[in-house]
C-alpha cells in the first residue's frame, strides 16, 4: 500500500465552508492526526483512526504523521482554518527537512481552507480590500519584541492588520500592549473589529473604534482585524458593514 500525506484546512467552522478536496482526502484516509478540537469535527467511521493531540506538541505530531505515511498509511493532519497559515503545514516541511533522507519520498500534499482572516473579513464586509498583512500575537514561537516591532512598521505602512491568537491564558497582555502600539502610531478612530467563532453557532462580531478597544474583548477563538486609514463603516440597521476602498490616495 502506498502511503501519503495530506495538511488539510478545516475552515473557520462550518461544514459548508470546508472544501471538496479536503472531504475527498478524509473520505480515503485511514489516520487523521491533530489539536483534540480539530480532530473533534472529522465524522469517525469504520477503518479510520483518530490520532487527536495536544497542541503544544505540533513537531512530534508532524513526525508522527510522516512515520504512518512511511509505514504506507493515509495520513490527513488536519488544521482549522487554511494549513499554511500558523498552522500545520510549516510544522510538517519542518519536521521533513530534519528527519530521515526517506521521508522526502513521501507523497505530500497541502490542501487549502479558508483561513480565520478571510471568513472574518467575509462577514463582516470587505476590511481586507486593500493592502493588508497577518500577525501571530503568540509569542510561544517567537520574542515579544520581534511581535511588537512588525505591530509598529506593519501600522506606520498604513496596512489594514489581521491579528490571529490575540489572547492566550500564557499571555493575557499581549492583546492590550497591541493596542497601545496601534495608539500611538494610529491614533483613536480607526475600527477595530472582534470576530470571534466565526461560521459556528458561537459566532459574535463587534466593531468599536481602537479608542475603545480593550485586550478582554478577544478570547483564543476570536480573529481581530484594526482598518488602515483608509477602512470605513457603512451604518445600516441590519448592521455595519466595515470596508477597505481598492484605492489609497
Ligand atoms: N490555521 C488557522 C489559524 C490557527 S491560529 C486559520 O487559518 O484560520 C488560531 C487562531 O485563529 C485563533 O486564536 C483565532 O485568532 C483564529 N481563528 C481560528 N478560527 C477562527 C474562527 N472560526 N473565528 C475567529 N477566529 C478564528
Amino acid at each position: 500500500m502506498t502511503g501519503w500525506i495530506a495538511v488539510a484546512g478545516l475552515g473557520p467552522g462550518a461544514a459548508a465552508l470546508v472544501t471538496p478536496e479536503v472531504t475527498a482526502a478524509l473520505a480515503e484516509a485511514t489516520d487523521v492526526i491533530g489539536y483534540i478540537p480539530y480532530v473533534a469535527r472529522v465524522t469517525p467511521r469504520a477503518g479510520l483512526t483518530l490520532h487527536a493531540s495536544d497542541n503544544r506538541v505540533e513537531l512530534d505530531r508532524a513526525r508522527h504523521a510522516l512515520e504512518l505515511a512511511g509505514q504506507g498509511r493515509r495520513v490527513v493532519v488536519v488544521s482549522s482554518g487554511d494549513p499554511g497559515v500558523f498552522a500545520m503545514a510549516a510544522a510538517l516541511f519542518e519536521a521533513l527537512e530534519a528527519g530521515p533522507a526517506a521521508w522526502r519520498a513521501l507523497d505530500i500534499r497541502v490542501l487549502p481552507g479558508i483561513t480565520a482572516m478571510l471568513a472574518a473579513s467575509a462577514k463582516a464586509g470587505a476590511p481586507l480590500g486593500h493592502d493588508f498583512c497577518a500577525i501571530n500575537l503568540s509569542d510561544n514561537l517567537k520574542p515579544w519584541e520581534l511581535v511588537e516591532r512588525r505591530v509598529r512598521l506593519a501600522a506606520e505602512a498604513d496596512f489594514a492588520i489581521a491579528f490571529y491568537n490575540p489572547r492566550s491564558r500564557a499571555r493575557p497582555a499581549a492583546l492590550e500592549r497591541t493596542f497601545d502600539v496601534l495608539r500611538d502610531v494610529c491614533g483613536d478612530d480607526r475600527p477595530v473589529l472582534f470576530a470571534r467563532a466565526v461560521s459556528t453557532p458561537e459566532e459574535v462580531l463587534r466593531i468599536v473604534p481602537l479608542g475603545q478597544a480593550q485586550g478582554e474583548m478577544a478570547d483564543m477563538r476570536t480573529l481581530v482585524i484594526v482598518g488602515s486609514s483608509r477602512t470605513r463603516i457603512i451604518a445600516r440597521e441590519a448592521g455595519p458593514i466595515l470596508y477597505t476602498p481598492r484605492w489609497a490616495p
